[in-house]
């Protein structure tokens, strides 16, 4: 079978790719369904894209390379995407757009534009073998136990990173990098839960709070939630992208407001209320009772110095952690790293070395923070390959 285009991977960067490049377009997936992330994302009701989505909301060891893409392809033409195919939605918090209803109303609008660009979709097919010579991709696939071979001018690898692999995530796309001489950056899990020794945070488990994570000079406000493992929550998780094995981050457990500017004040008039009473009125009470266990917090507010109440408020503004790991690929919701991006053209995905050859989505080393920037991220790069695919 001949084609124009062999798309490997029926994700949301692959089905980008597939409904602008047009007709002798085939996607290729080896799991049952297509947009199985999509499906299960933001709680099932998929955070597509950011309000805010810009450049500086993903890590890449090029921050230059996603500009040109996500210029090209912005959340605009998203959401117009979305409401012509009639998909209600609405912004949860910090820009985040989500599906009124389900989350497969993505996959199937995808599914209909890409139907309607002229490309195919063949799911439980594997890739057995790929070579290339003479300007020729030949792919030795394997589809309802029966082989076919097929023979593409292009190739796009959409096959994801790593993260989830219960969910089909492998390591094809790193593989076929290396097959063609193209560089990694190496992967690794982002947006994921950080780990302590056992126990460290066993009394907290459940406790969430508003807080300002700090990894790597990079900081966050949004909540943390304290587990059984160690800390999660969007704070953590996006903290989690900057965070390196070994390293410390910092947590401020008061954010929006100075504990020893209010003890100070609750000093004046009630003397005779102990510290930990007090500290109930701005921190969770369990997590209160944590911290006695590991600061000075007996006697009154009439005993606090103004003295102690600084280095008090320090220590809870500026909780210092190292972290034993993170609980890696199998809840990381993305990977880091990736197809280095010295080695593509970022307005076209096309690699600068072998002619015809494209690498899009989380495959590529551009990982965006948690809150839709993901997702725009393949639609972009999925939509750059596409069309320069479809002009070709
Ligand atoms: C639990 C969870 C929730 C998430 N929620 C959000 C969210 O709300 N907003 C957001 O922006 N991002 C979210 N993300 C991240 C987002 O899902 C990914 O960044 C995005 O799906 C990447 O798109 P992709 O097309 O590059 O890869 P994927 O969507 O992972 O698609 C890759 C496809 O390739 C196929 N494949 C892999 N290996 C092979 C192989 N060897 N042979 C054939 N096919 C193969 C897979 O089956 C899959 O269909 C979430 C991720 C997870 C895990």
């Amino acid at each position: 079978m001949q084609i124009k285009t062999l798309i490997l991977g029926a994700g949301a960067a692959g089905l980008m790719c597939a409904a602008h490049a047009g007709p002798g377009t085939l996607v290729i997936d080896h799991a049952r369904a297509p947009g199985e992330k999509i499906r299960i994302s933001g709680g099932g009701r998929c955070n597509f894209t950011n309000l805010g989505t810009e450049p500086a909301r993903f890590l890449s060891q090029n921050p230059h390379f996603c500009k040109s893409a996500l210029a090209r392809y912005t959340q605009w033409d998203f959401i117009e995407l979305v409401s012509r195919h009639g998909i209600a939605w609405h912004e949860k918090t910090l820009g985040q757009l989500f599906c009124d209803g389900k989350a497969t109303q993505i996959v199937a609008m995808l599914l209909r534009e890409m139907e309607a660009a002229g490309a195919e979709l063949w799911l439980q097919t594997a890739l057995r073998e790929l070579t290339h010579a003479d300007g020729t991709y030949t792919a030795r696939l394997e589809r309802d136990g029966r082989e076919t071979v097929v023979q593409a001018q292009n190739l796009v690898v959409a096959t994801g990173g790593r993260s989830i692999p219960k969910m089909g995530a492998t390591g094809l796309a790193y593989d076929i990098a290396g097959q063609f001489g193209h560089a990694l950056v190496a992967p690794r899990p982002g947006l994921v839960p950080l780990t302590f020794p056992e126990g460290r945070f066993a009394d907290l488990a459940g406790v969430s709070l508003p807080a300002r994570v700090t990894a790597n000079g990079t900081s966050f406000d949004e909540a943390l939630l304290f587990t059984h493992r160690g800390l999660s929550g969007p704070s953590i998780l996006q903290a989690s992208s900057y965070w390196h094995e070994g390293e410390e981050i910092t947590v401020n457990l008061s954010p929006a407001l100075d504990p020893a500017a209010h003890l100070r004040a609750a000093r004046k008039g009630a003397g005779k209320r102990s510290l930990t009473t007090e500290l109930r009125q701005i921190l969770p009470e369990r997590l209160v009772g944590h911290l006695a266990d590991h600061l000075d917090l007996s006697g009154n507010l009439a005993d606090l110095s103004d003295k102690r109440a600084e280095t008090l408020s320090e220590s809870l503004r500026n909780w210092t952690l190292r972290p034993s790991g993170s609980e890696g690929w199998r809840t990381a919701e993305v990977t880091l790293g990736g197809v280095n991006t010295d080695g593509l053209n970022s307005k076209t995905m096309a690699s600068k070395t072998v002619p015809g050859l494209h690498f899009i989505g989380e495959a590529v080393d551009v990982t965006g923070w948690l809150g839709g920037y993901n997702f725009q991220w393949a639609w972009a790069s999925g939509a750059a390959a596409g069309r320069s695919l479809a002009a070709g």
